[in-house]
């Protein structure tokens, strides 16, 4: 039976619940799903989570356990609360809007906009203000808005166990690599990618004891800060589609595992 693209999307988003059994990421970051599922707390110490609606706070163990770590260091240096957007779909898969990737419950997505402060109520979550580290006619960085707080919360996730990379926008990249003294290694975890200015983007390592997990080749041999990053000035490899464009539909050809997960009680 041949169903649309669409309609697989659909179909994996419809389910609101995770498979029982073991976590597996099966797949690749972006054609893949997630066996046994958790949930990610939507409220802890140093972080939220906002669109609860979406019901995309689902993932590995190590991807919630990295979003708790890294949010009590957050707290412990004095920093807001962060945001925590979409982590994945209850059983990973393709999402109907948003993004190809977080299909295996490796990604997530940390929003730089903090406010301190008490917690905001579960329905002024929905609609938060969100602003950009970008200016809107995408010829720099907003210094209205980025402060070195970023920089060392960048820093905080980039350094810490499991990371595979993190994904942010060719001016926070750039500002980075103009700005940042000392020990620049952890800018080598630092890859550009389009859009990613409004929140940053973890990706995690495939977990021990998941043989189904695809990893991801490395992206820079050094900290990225030369010609791979040069490169999005001059002849970008992706660019964003204008806001009004048709999307094409994104086929990712699933493993055949992931059809057992999407049907399974
Ligand atoms: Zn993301």
């Amino acid at each position: 039976m041949c169903t649309s693209v669409a309609a697989a999307a659909q179909e994996w988003g419809q389910v609101s619940t995770p498979t029982a059994g073991p976590p597996q990421s099966i797949g690749f970051y972006t054609a893949g799903c997630l066996q046994g599922a958790q949930a990610l707390p939507l409220d802890g110490p140093g972080y939220e989570v906002i669109r609860i609606s979406r019901n995309r706070y689902w993932g590995q163990p190590v991807t919630l356990d990295f979003i708790k770590t890294l949010s009590e260091k957050v707290r412990a240096a004095g920093q807001a609360p962060l945001y925590i957007g979409d982590i994945g779909q209850p059983r990973g898969g393709p999402a109907i809007s948003g993004h190809a990737s977080h299909q295996t419950g490796l990604d997530a997505d940390i929003w730089f906009e903090r406010q301190p402060g008490p917690p905001l109520a579960p329905a002024e979550r929905e609609n938060p203000r969100l602003r950009s580290l970008v200016r809107a006619a995408d010829d720099g960085i907003d210094d209205g808005v980025f402060t070195q707080q970023h920089v060392a919360l960048l820093r905080l996730a980039a350094e810490m166990p499991h990371l595979d990379r993190i994904f942010v926008n060719k001016w926070i990249k750039q500002r980075l690599c103009q700005t940042v003294t000392g020990n620049r290694a952890w800018l080598n975890k630092i890859v550009v990618w389009v859009g990613h200015d409004e929140h940053f983007h973890i990706r995690l390592h495939c977990p021990p004891g998941n043989p189904q997990c695809q990893p991801q080749a490395g992206y820079y041999a050094d900290d990225g800060c030369g010609e791979p990053l040069d490169i999005w000035f001059t002849r970008p490899p992706v660019k964003l589609p204008p806001p009004d464009a048709p999307q094409a539909p994104y086929r990712p050809k699933l493993p055949a595992a992931c059809a057992a997960v999407l049907k399974a009680p």
